[in-house]
C-alpha cells in the first residue's frame, strides 16, 4: 500500500456544526499583519520624509541592489520584450487577449434616472486617474500578476499606471526581464525599480528620481505581495486607495466519488507551490476518494519540483481533508470557509456550483482547475482571501470605478419635496439644512 500523505483530517460525518462552528474548525491559517507594522512603520516614514533616496536606501539593505535610478528606461522596456522566450511571449499574448475579453464586458455604462420630472440622478462612472501596480519580486517572479492588474485598469480607463517591482541584483537592479516584458506588452511605459514597504510609502507620497525627474504619487496601489507589502498598504490606505490586504493563497475543492484523485492531488499541490503557508483544503463525501487523494499526493510529491514547499505547506494547520455526509453539508462548510478558489468535482459540478454564495472564484468540473484561471481563463486571479469572499470580489474593472451621483433638480421639483426635507433637517436638529432649502423659495409658507 502507498503511504499516506501528511494531510490532517477532519471528520465531521457525525454532527451538522453551525456557520461559526464550521469557520472555528476548517483549516485556516493566516498572516500577522500587526506584528509587522512596528518594522515597517520607520520605512514607510523615511520615504515620505526623504523620497527617492530612503527608498534606494531600504532596497539596497532587503534586496541587497542599488538602481542607478528608479524609473526603469524605455531601452529596457524593449530590449526585455526582445529578449522574452517566444513561448512565454505567446502565452502572454493568450493571456492578455483573454483577460481583456472578459474584462471588456465588465465596463460599465452611466445611468440616468429621471426620480420625478425635472428631478434626476446620474450615476457616473469615473476611473481613477493614477494607479500603482505592486508586482512582487522577491521569491518568486509573476509576470501573471502583470497582466491581472493591468488589463482591468485598462479597461476601465485609468489614465495614467505605474507598475512598481523589487530590482534584481542579478539584473543590474532592474525589475525581473520577464516583468519588464509584460508591462512592455500591455503598453505600460512606465515601470519603477522598487520593492517591499519602500514601493508602497514612494507610490503613496511620490518622490524625484536620481535624475532629478518627478515619481508623481498615485491615488490607488493595487497587486498581491509580501507581509511587509501588505502591512505597508494598511498604513497607507488612509491616503491612498488600497484593493485588499492579499493573505496566503487559499484551494478549496469540493469533491464526491466521481472526482479523479490525482487531479484533486496535483490541484491541491498546485496551490501549495505558492507558499508554505499556502491552504490546500479537500472537503468531500467519499472516504475512498479522500484515502485515495492521500496516496496520490504522497506520490505526487515525490516528483514535483518545490518538493519542501509544498510538503510544509499541506502539513501545515492550514491545509487538510475534511469529511462530510452529504453533498449540501459540503456546500455549507465551502460556503462558511469562502475559499479564495474553489473547485467543484461532483456530479452535477454546475447545478452544486449555483448554491455556492462564497468564494473568490469558481471553478467548475474536472476541466477547469485553479491553474488555467492563475493564467488563461480570462478571468482575474487576484481574489479574496481568508474568508474575504464572504463579502468582498476579486479584482476587475469595478475596482479602478468611482460611481458618482449626480444631482440636478428643477426649481419646481426641488419646491415639491422642499418640505419634506425641511422636516427631515428638523428631525436630525440641523436646521440650517431646512433653511439652506427654505433661502431658495423665501415666498413660500415655513
Ligand atoms: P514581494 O515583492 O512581495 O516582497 C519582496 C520585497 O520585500 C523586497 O523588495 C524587500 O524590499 C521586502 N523585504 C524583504 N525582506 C524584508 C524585511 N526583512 N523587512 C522589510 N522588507 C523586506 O515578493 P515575495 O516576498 O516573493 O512575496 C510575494 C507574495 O505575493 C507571496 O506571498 C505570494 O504568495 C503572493 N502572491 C499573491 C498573489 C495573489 O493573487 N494573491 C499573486 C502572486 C503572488
Amino acid at each position: 500500500m502507498s503511504p499516506r500523505s501528511d494531510l490532517g483530517r477532519l471528520d465531521l460525518r457525525d454532527r451538522t456544526p453551525t456557520t461559526a462552528e464550521l469557520r472555528a474548525s476548517l483549516p485556516r491559517g493566516g498572516v500577522d499583519v500587526d506584528s509587522v507594522l512596528h518594522h515597517v512603520r520607520p520605512v514607510v516614514e523615511a520615504v515620505r520624509d526623504r523620497g527617492a533616496d530612503a527608498a534606494l536606501e531600504f532596497g539596497e539593505k532587503f534586496d541587497r541592489v542599488r538602481p542607478d535610478r528608479i524609473r526603469v528606461p524605455a531601452e529596457e522596456l524593449d530590449k526585455s520584450l526582445t529578449g522574452l522566450d517566444p513561448r512565454v511571449r505567446d502565452a502572454l499574448e493568450v493571456a492578455i487577449d483573454r483577460a481583456r475579453t472578459v474584462h471588456r464586458d465588465q465596463r460599465r455604462t452611466d445611468t440616468a434616472t429621471e426620480v420625478v420630472p425635472g428631478g434626476t440622478v446620474t450615476e457616473r462612472w469615473i476611473a481613477v486617474d493614477r494607479v500603482g501596480l505592486y508586482v512582487p519580486g522577491g521569491n518568486a517572479v509573476y509576470p501573471s500578476s502583470v497582466v491581472m492588474n493591468v488589463v482591468p485598469a485598462q479597461e476601465a480607463g485609468v489614465g495614467s499606471l505605474v507598475v512598481t517591482s523589487p530590482p534584481q541584483a542579478e539584473f543590474g537592479g532592474l525589475p525581473h526581464p520577464t516583468i519588464l516584458a509584460a508591462a512592455a506588452l500591455l503598453g505600460v511605459d512606465e515601470v519603477w525599480a522598487v520593492g517591499g514597504a519602500q514601493a508602497v510609502a514612494l507610490l503613496t507620497y511620490g518622490g524625484t528620481d536620481c535624475d532629478g525627474a518627478e515619481l508623481e504619487p498615485v491615488d490607488m496601489i493595487t497587486g498581491p505581495g509580501n507581509i511587509y507589502v501588505t502591512a505597508a498598504k494598511r498604513l497607507c490606505r488612509s491616503l491612498v486607495g488600497i484593493d485588499a490586504e492579499a493573505g496566503p493563497t487559499e484551494i478549496a475543492i469540493l469533491a464526491d466519488d466521481t472526482a479523479d484523485p490525482r487531479h484533486v492531488a496535483a490541484d491541491l499541490i498546485s496551490q501549495a507551490e505558492h507558499d508554505v503557508l499556502a491552504a490546500s483544503v479537500l472537503v468531500t463525501t467519499s472516504e475512498e476518494l479522500a484515502d485515495a487523494v492521500d496516496r496520490a499526493v504522497a506520490e505526487q510529491l515525490h516528483t514535483t519540483k518545490h518538493q519542501e514547499r509544498v510538503a510544509t505547506a499541506l502539513s501545515g494547520k492550514q491545509s487538510g481533508i475534511v469529511l462530510v455526509s452529504t453533498i449540501d453539508d459540503g456546500i455549507r462548510a465551502v460556503n462558511a470557509y469562502a475559499a479564495e478558489h474553489l473547485e467543484i468535482q461532483t456530479r452535477d459540478a454546475a447545478a452544486i456550483a449555483g448554491k455556492i454564495r462564497a468564494a473568490g472564484a469558481i471553478f467548475v468540473g474536472p476541466h477547469s482547475p485553479v491553474s488555467l484561471g492563475d493564467y488563461c481563463a480570462g478571468s482575474n486571479h487576484v481574489l479574496p482571501t481568508a474568508g474575504c469572499a464572504r463579502h468582498s470580489s476579486g479584482l476587475s474593472v469595478q475596482t479602478f470605478l468611482k460611481g458618482v451621483h449626480v444631482i440636478e433638480y428643477s426649481e419646481d421639483a426641488l419646491r415639491d419635496v422642499a418640505r419634506h426635507v425641511i422636516a427631515l433637517a428638523h428631525a436630525e436638529d440641523l436646521p440650517a439644512h431646512g433653511d439652506a432649502v427654505r433661502a431658495r423659495f423665501p415666498d413660500s409658507p415655513s
